[in-house]
């Protein structure tokens, strides 16, 4: 009403009836000889956003102040005897502030918003949901995994049902083939890999007794070089692993924890398969459509292009799920956790295929470590193709934890911290510093939400 409706910059409508004549009547009025156009305009010239925004924290700083005065005063009262009256409390527009829309906050949002009836704002400092899983179709209308590809695998069935409310799905096992000594072949090495490489014909005992001849044993396994050298010896490393791991986090196998290649397992069989878990498939319509079907409800508000830091005070809520990274959170108190970055180079061909693998790996020639080629991973016909390239290097976005052991004990003393942070919960690959896959962020995310909903 004020003072748009006073001042007769709009109408003002109590009745349906009213709303009608009101409407028409502004319709046949000719509103530039009316002078009704330049008041508003005049009018609108005066305000802004940003000024109506700094007004209304004007309003709720003072109904702040206003309050605490009265709970002195009332504390005031309780201790002279007389009764309290009733504590006037904040009213917050949301529950729960998710910083990050990736699996991790996006799986929260929607449990709390859907499961718990809660009111959810998440905000990502992207321009985009989905958080390093986000596809979208590039210029040429090839969709493509803007970082990198994502495949999406799992053992666990209750991930595998929950993401299958929001998309369907398309049956896809992965397969890569990596470069060496001039020929593509299998990797996770196999049969065939060995086979093609040596120019043999061994079948599986005798490929079992071939790397055990080149195995070299350890007692102890600890880290990634003596997980391969003391399974396939030290030739097999150098080709496949060694120059492979040092692009890829920039550090010898020596010096990574053993995790990183324990991962990466060594066939006897003809099993090319990348992964062997029970639930291997890919969204039928890509990561991005099933993120905005999970983000759909009315209680969940999405808001891009904005850092948590902007608007944590302007809107305040009741408590935070944080999905960024952890150090960063803490102002690097304990000092900058390290990261591994990539560098993406994508590029379309004017060719329906354009090699003979979804990924192939580069372990020694190339700066680049990987090859990509999407139409295979997506499924999509389109008579051109797009691939990407992977630059590992040391700055930029943090994309890998880089698994040390005295990476660990910088991020306990963080942990320590987050533990002794009440009301925000820290929860992905960022926030608790693990390498983990798409499906394990998303059983963290719903085992914390089922913490969270015990209490919310
Ligand atoms: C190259 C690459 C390939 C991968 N391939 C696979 C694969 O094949 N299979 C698989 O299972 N997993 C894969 N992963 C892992 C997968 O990407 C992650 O497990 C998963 O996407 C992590 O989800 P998240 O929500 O925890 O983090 P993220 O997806 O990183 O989301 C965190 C979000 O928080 C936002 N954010 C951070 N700070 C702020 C802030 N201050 N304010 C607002 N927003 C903020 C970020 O912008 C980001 O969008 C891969 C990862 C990479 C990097």
């Amino acid at each position: 009403m004020r003072p748009y409706g006073e001042s007769k910059l709009v109408r003002i409508a109590d009745t349906v009836a009213d709303f009608v004549a009101a409407a028409e009547q502004a319709m046949q009025e000719d509103t530039a000889t009316s002078g009704w156009l330049s008041r508003v305009d005049a009018f609108l010239e005066q305000i802004s956003w940003d000024r109506t925004w700094a007004a209304m924290m004007k309003l709720l700083d003072s109904a702040i102040a206003t309050r605490d005065l009265e709970d002195k005063a009332n504390l005031n009262g309780a201790i002279a005897g007389k009764q309290a009256p009733n504590v006037i409390t904040r009213e917050f527009v949301f529950d729960y502030l998710i910083v990050g829309a990736g699996f991790s906050g996006s799986v929260i949002a929607e449990r709390l918003a859907r499961e718990s009836g809660k009111k959810v704002l998440v905000v990502d400092k992207r321009n985009h949901i989905g958080g390093n899983a986000y596809d979208h179709y590039d210029e040429n209308g090839v969709l493509v995994h803007k970082y990198g590809p994502h495949i999406f695998h799992t053992n666990s069935r209750e991930v595998f049902e929950y993401l299958s409310r929001f998309t369907k799905w398309r049956a896809y096992e992965h397969r890569v083939l990596a470069s060496v000594d001039g020929q593509l072949v299998p990797i996770p090495i196999n049969l065939d890999t060995i086979n093609k490489l040596y120019g043999m014909n061994l079948n599986s005992f005798e490929a079992e007794e071939f790397f055990k001849s080149l195995a070299e044993p350890k007692e102890y396994i600890q880290t990634s070089e003596d997980v391969v050298i003391s399974k396939v010896g030290r030739v097999l490393y150098e080709k496949f692993f060694k120059n492979y791991t040092r692009k890829q986090w920039g550090l010898d196998p020596s010096e990574l924890d053993k995790s990183v290649i324990a991962r990466i397992p060594t066939r006897t069989n003809r099993d090319d398969r990348y992964f062997t878990d029970t639930y291997q498939a890919m969204p039928l319509h890509g990561f991005t459509k099933m993120f905005e079907n999970m983000l759909n409800h009315p209680n969940i508000k999405v808001m891009l292009n904005t850092d948590y830091r902007e608007i944590e005070k302007a809107i305040p809520c009741r408590e935070m799920v944080y999905s960024g990274p952890v150090d960063e959170f803490f102002e690097y108190r304990y000092g900058k956790l390290p990261y591994r970055s990539l560098d993406f180079k994508h590029e379309t061909h004017n060719t329906e295929v354009f090699q003979s693998a979804p990924v192939i790996n580069y372990p020694n020639e190339h700066l680049y470590t990987r090859v990509t080629e999407f139409k295979y991973l997506t499924g999509q016909e389109h008579s051109k193709t797009s691939i990407v390239y992977e630059f590992p290097k040391a700055e930029g976005d943090p994309y890998y934890p880089v698994p040390r052991p005295e990476n660990q004990e910088v991020y306990k003393k963080y942990k320590a911290l987050a533990d002794a942070t009440p009301g925000i919960h820290f929860v992905g690959r960022l926030a608790t510093y693990k390498y983990y896959n798409m499906d394990q962020c998303v059983a963290q995310a719903l085992a914390t939400y089922k913490q969270i909903a015990v209490t919310a």
